[in-house]
């Protein structure tokens, strides 16, 4: 494998701190870029030493220059919490950040990665249940989910015209909920809220009825299929036969968010207790990845079963010190 120059940004977040951990051990030189607007340093503390690794304060949404192979395009805000914050800004690092990352692309003839989302099916419709790549979606578009949904389908867009108009090479996946070691204690997720409430004995808050469904897929399962898109060639050894994406990626075990309540606090063992509280609005209120085509193009699925990655996040959150972790809300 020869070496590469590759770009990670939001490298310091939960998956682009794991992405720039492998990269660094495959001996590439890695740029990590990122504003810690959700995320801190102690991600990637164990890489600062590494002669391999730079570390660059820096916001997407300002236009930078650096001479890469490959980009991993990963900064945005992923959590609801975070993203309805400051909904403007979230829009604005979708678009912009794609806009300046593809053009830095363009220049280099870097291959570039998109990290988006499920969330670019909205709420999806029960006749689209599990979704696959061909489902348009139901989108709000003036909801509250909007600035990061509608603002990941605009990135879609300039990937895709980018890639027709000027020939970047580039691949995007459509990454459903993941969870891991290194997510943000206080990311408002529902793995994160109900994992820390539950070592901390406070009751786990279920929105609505607990009965909607997510499907959880554990961080390095999902890290092992972005860089499998990343590197795939086609056959051919022409660009333009490249297979692209859009691709799901995730797990397609379905679980209700109460059968998700009820694991954590068996798994912890916590005296907590469940409570209930409203549903905010657009709340989707079921997902579930259709993965036959990562399957078919990528040869890959997931390995790692709920119970087990559930265990190896508990284990993390045990192992910080959470009242160390600035909220990016406060
Ligand atoms: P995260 O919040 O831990 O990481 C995002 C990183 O981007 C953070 O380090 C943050 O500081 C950085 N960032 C935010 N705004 C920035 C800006 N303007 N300039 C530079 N850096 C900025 O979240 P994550 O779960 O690791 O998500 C990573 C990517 O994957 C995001 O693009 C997200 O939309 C996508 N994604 C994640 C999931 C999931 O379940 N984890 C699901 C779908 C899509
Ligand atoms: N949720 C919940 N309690 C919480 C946090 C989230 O019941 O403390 C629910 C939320 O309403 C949603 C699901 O869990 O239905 C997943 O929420 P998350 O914010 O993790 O991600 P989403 O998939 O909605 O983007």
């Amino acid at each position: 494998m020869s070496t590469k120059r590759i770009l990670v940004t939001g490298g310091a977040g939960f998956l682009g701190s794991h992405i720039c951990e492998r990269l660094v051990k495959a001996g590439h030189d890695v740029i990590c870029l990122d504003n810690l607007f959700t995320s801190q340093k102690s991600n990637i503390s164990h890489l600062l030493d590494a002669a391999n690794f730079e570390f660059i304060r820096h916001d997407v949404t300002h236009p930078i220059t650096l001479e890469v192979d490959q980009i991993y395009n990963m900064a945005c805000p992923a959590s609801p919490v975070h993203y309805q914050y400051n909904p403007i800004k979230t829009m604005k690092v979708s678009v912009m950040g794609a806009i300046n990352m593809l053009g830095m692309a363009k220049r280099t003839g870097a291959r570039i990665l998109q990290a988006s989302t499920s969330e670019v099916y909205g709420d999806p419709t029960a006749e689209h249940h599990p979704q696959t790549e061909a489902y348009r979606g139901n989108v709000n578009p003036i909801g509250i989910r909007a600035c990061y949904d509608e603002g990941k389908r605009a990135a879609e867009t300039l990937f895709f015209d980018y890639h027709r108009s000027n020939g970047v090479d580039i691949r995007v996946v459509r990454i459903f909920n993941t969870y891991g070691p290194r997510m943000h204690p206080y990311d408002g997720r529902v793995v994160t809220n109900f994992i820390v409430q539950a070592l901390k004995g406070e009751d786990l808050t279920l929105y609505g009825d607990g009965s909607q469904t997510r499907s959880f897929c554990y961080c390095d399962d999902l890290v092992d299929v972005i860089m499998a898109h990343m590197n795939n060639e086609p056959e051919s050894g022409d660009p333009a036969d490249a297979f692209v994406g859009p691709v799901n990626i995730g797990n397609p075990g379905e679980f209700t968010i109460k059968q998700l309540a009820e694991q954590i606090i068996e798994l912890t063992g916590s005296s907590s207790k469940l409570t209930y509280l409203p549903l905010p609005n657009d709340d989707p209120l079921q997902r579930k990845p259709d993965i036959s085509l990562a399957k078919q193009e990528l040869d890959w699925e997931p390995k790692v079963p709920l119970a087990e990655g559930l265990a190896k996040t508990i284990e993390f959150f045990r192992s910080v010190d959470l009242d160390s972790f600035r909220k990016p809300t406060d």
